[in-house]
């Protein structure tokens, strides 16, 4: 059986220190590709690297409402500046969306959740979302 896994946190810490060995032991397993939705600047550079060093990792970029803070509307030219060339391997937008249950004040996240939706749209590209609490 051939798998695609369309939404692993793969890049975080708890993978780091041996990634080479786990992405050999998934495509052992018949996981051939894998999506790394992003959280935010914080982790951009990084699945940019990891996806240009690994066949079959995708990535998208987009920020996660977990990782939002005061400031990150002033993170939304930064990302829509990381579109004005092709970004390679970059497949959608997100993970991104809407969360009841966090401290984030929710018109920050509305804005910038709106944001990544225009850019989406703009781009032609499929939205990751991340949603709890916020179906309606
Ligand atoms: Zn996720």
């Amino acid at each position: 059986m051939r798998l695609f896994d369309t939404h692993c946190h793969f890049d975080f810490d708890v993978f780091a220190g041996d990634f080479a060995a786990q992405f050999q032991l998934a495509k052992k397993n018949g996981v051939e590709r894998i999506m790394l939705p992003s959280i935010g600047p914080l982790n951009w550079e990084r699945l940019l690297a990891l996806s240009s060093e690994y066949a079959g990792l995708y990535i998208a970029m987009g920020m996660h409402p977990y990782f939002l803070n005061d400031n990150s509307i002033q993170t939304i030219p930064i990302l829509y500046k990381q579109f004005e060339t092709p970004v390679k391997h970059c497949h959608a937008i997100g993970e991104c969306g809407l969360d009841a249950l966090i401290d984030i004040d929710y018109k920050v996240q509305r804005k910038v959740f709106d944001a990544q939706i225009e850019l989406a749209d703009n781009l032609k590209l499929p939205l990751i979302l991340h949603s709890r609490k916020t179906h309606n």
